[in-house]
């Protein structure tokens, strides 16, 4: 999914849509922005805080009262390499369901800005999406203090069970130590290309040194020739050989494969 998927324009350019469409995406969330004329309200409330799991509710309107979706996405970079541990749904009948209509009745949603000027580092991230009968809007705030949203969320927190997550410890340590061999393989394969590159670059400037009067073979038309134009790419990654002969490039490698 991409943000253009989930988010409208107005969205794209006022919300950091990439970010959000990629924590969506990780909680298997689809895009609530295209809207039936008859739908029904459904609203998305995403809580990002900056030192602890992710939560998505996500409500719809229904004959009976409020089916509640909510998940916590768990991991240090969530949005990047996050992952969906937590997954319950509710429905909400009777006076509970007519709280949270009346929470979202009173909230005035539809004609708060989609952003403020509020921001700060660490606190909460928030992003409140709604749709109902061909309309969407989206909020985005930064631990908001507006009373008619903080009530509507804690409403929709507590109905939903996601505050009752908590985090695994064996999980989330074997969850870490994953990530730390992952990022260590990565870091190690980066090294061995970097190390098999300073080689190839030495070998390429000896041959080079003896192209003129010697010439190459090219590995790819077998032509033994002076006619060889060498490319010094030692500054931003592999020097090559351009064979004028047929055209193709090759590296040192080509000419001595590993037998
Ligand atoms: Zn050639």
């Amino acid at each position: 999914m991409t943000p253009s998927d989930y988010f409208v324009s107005e969205a794209l350019d006022a919300i950091d849509s990439k970010w959000w469409s990629s924590l969506l995406t990780c909680a298997n969330e689809v895009p609530i922005c295209t809207v039936a004329p008859d739908q029904p309200t459904t609203l998305r409330v995403c809580r990002v805080p900056a030192f602890r799991h992710a939560s998505i509710v996500r409500a719809a309107r229904t004959s009976r009262g409020w089916h509640l979706v909510s998940k916590v996405i768990d991991g240090p970079r969530y949005a990047l390499d996050g992952q969906l541990v937590w997954e319950h749904t509710h429905t909400l009948v009777g006076p509970d369901a007519e709280q949270l209509q009346q929470l979202i009745d009173g909230s005035q949603l539809w004609a708060m800005p989609t952003t403020t000027a509020r921001m700060g580092l660490d606190g909460e991230m928030w992003l409140i999406e709604c749709a109902q009968r061909g309309k969407y809007h989206v909020l985005y705030r930064w631990s908001p203090e507006e009373q008619p949203l903080l009530a509507l969320a804690a409403c929709l927190w507590l109905a939903s069970g996601v505050d009752q997550y908590r985090p695994d410890p064996h999980l989330e340590l074997q969850r870490n130590a994953e990530r730390a061999s992952s990022r260590a393989s990565a870091e190690r394969a980066a090294e061995l290309r970097a190390a098999r590159i300073r080689r190839s670059n030495v070998s390429a400037r000896t041959l080079a040194a003896t192209l003129g009067s010697d010439g190459l073979t090219c590995p790819h038309c077998c032509q033994h020739t002076k006619d060889i134009r060498f490319v010094d790419n030692s500054r931003s990654g592999e020097s090559y050989f351009v064979c004028k002969q047929c055209g193709r490039t090759f590296v040192p490698a080509d000419l001595e494969p590993l037998g």
